[in-house]
């Protein structure tokens, strides 16, 4: 068995010593919600940005120099929700979670610019726990550990759904929250779905005890959610979050303004449903991006899948997709805190990493500029992870950027060309971190 790479760093005598290094000449997205610098300056010491302005103003005496002269340079991105462990190579299975495959993914994640990921409630054997307490991973893990749901009636996939624990009544639900919270896990998950009915809905009295016994240990409760008329006694209910958007209606004035107000994080969540909605395999399955993250077996997989599509269900995937575009724009037109997740890994063939790129497309395809998007894959995760350090680019912060060719402002697309890789202040060695 191979070596599991942690944390592969390009070690250069700089970094050894812990000399200052001067980064020269990029345009700098210092925070998404502003106006980048252009050909600025920024020097990098022992982990962290001490300094940023323009080229010219930084004052850098002895530091080596870098220069980045044409590119781009924004924070790492981060995607609070995936489902690590479940795939390897072609195969999707509960074997196949393990501490190697989980640390597999998560440098798959670090290779793409992706700094920190949270797996949501799919930690079948505490591997994610275990990997979160031990390993210093180039991309971080969050996690929060178990989900909730009705008896066999969380995750869609019948893989992952044994990782979820199925409660029955109140007591059951409050303890198993605090079975959770012990773990240190970072957030509850609920699963609320009948899955086009096919299982049992999780209970309003089981999930209200569930959000009631985490609030009163100060943790936070995110919800899947399908139908609007859940979403909207989630609501009620107090939820932090939605793991998805509303998917069968259009979503009212009234709830909308209600998400808003109350700080609900919103994951809009597109990428996997829009897969579903064409009869011929898109463009980015050439996408160089994709191919070097993801495994040759899935790749032909999923070229061959639109081979038996029907176009009754690509037709009923489209009005399905027309509804979350709809409601996403919907949400972000009003002020509501829009947030990110891609759901990578929750079926066999959407894989990691590179479906963080391709979600920022699909959200501004639904109507989000390109600052936004950026907004909820920097600002908007960092504070719904509370990873304030890995929010912007401001002299203090934690140095976790990526180097682009091309300016994602202008078209956001341009996330997918990198360049380079900076977590902590250091280059990854991005061609050492996981076999291919
Ligand atoms: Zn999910």
């Amino acid at each position: 068995m191979r070596g599991v790479s942690l944390l592969v760093l390009a070690a250069t005598a700089a970094h050894l010593h812990g000399a200052r290094v001067l980064f020269e000449g990029a345009r700098v997205i210092v925070d998404a919600r502003k106006a980048p610098i252009e050909d600025a300056a920024f020097v990098v010491d022992n982990g962290r940005i001490v300094k940023m302005g323009k080229r010219g103003s930084v004052n850098a005496a002895g530091a080596t120099r870098v220069d980045l002269t044409g590119k781009t340079v924004m924070p790492a991105l981060l995607d609070p929700h995936v489902h690590l462990g479940y795939q390897k190579d072609g195969t999707y299975a509960a074997e196949n979670f393990t501490r190697e495959n989980v640390i597999d993914q998560l440098n798959r994640y670090a290779y793409a610019g992706v700094a920190a990921v949270m797996s949501l409630g799919t930690d079948i054997n505490g591997a994610e726990l275990q990997v979160r307490g031990e390993a210093k991973t180039a991309a971080r893990l969050f996690t929060a550990g178990r989900g909730f749901a009705a008896p066999n009636a969380g995750p869609g996939t019948p893989a992952m759904r044994g990782s979820s624990v199925g409660v029955t009544n109140e007591a059951e639900a409050r303890q198993g929250v605090r079975d959770q919270l012990a773990k240190h896990v970072d957030i509850i998950k609920i699963w609320v779905d009948d899955r086009n009915g096919t299982v049992k809905k999780l209970e309003p009295a089981l999930y209200r005890a569930i959000i009631d016994e985490a609030h009163k240990h100060a943790a936070r409760v995110i919800a899947h959610v399908y139908y609007l008329e859940d979403a909207k006694d989630l609501v009620r209910a107090g939820i932090d979050g939605f793991a998805h958007l509303v998917r069968d209606k259009e979503m009212d004035d009234k709830t909308v303004a209600l998400i808003k107000q109350r700080r609900i994080f919103n994951m809009p969540n597109m990428g996997l449903a829009e897969t579903r909605t064409t009869m011929t395999p898109p463009a980015w399955l050439d996408d160089p991006l994709y191919r070097a993250v993801t495994p040759a077996a899935v790749i032909d997989r999923v070229r061959a899948s639109y081979a038996g599509r029907t176009a009754q269900a690509t037709e009923a995937a489209q009005k399905t997709y027309q509804i979350m575009e709809h409601n996403l724009a919907k949400l972000n037109s009003a002020g509501a805190l829009i947030g990110f997740g891609a759901d990578s890994g929750a079926v066999p063939d959407y894989f990691h990493a590179f479906t963080t790129h391709r979600e920022l497309e699909l959200m501004v395809h639904a109507g989000m500029t390109p600052a936004q998007a950026l907004t909820s894959v920097t600002v908007n995760s960092a504070a719904f992870l509370k990873l304030g350090d890995h929010a912007t680019l401001e002299a203090g912060k934690s140095a976790d950027f990526v180097v682009l060719d091309a300016n994602p402002l202008e078209n956001v697309s341009n996330t997918r060309k990198i360049a380079r890789v900076y977590l902590r202040g250091q280059e990854l060695r991005r061609e050492n971190l996981f076999a291919r």
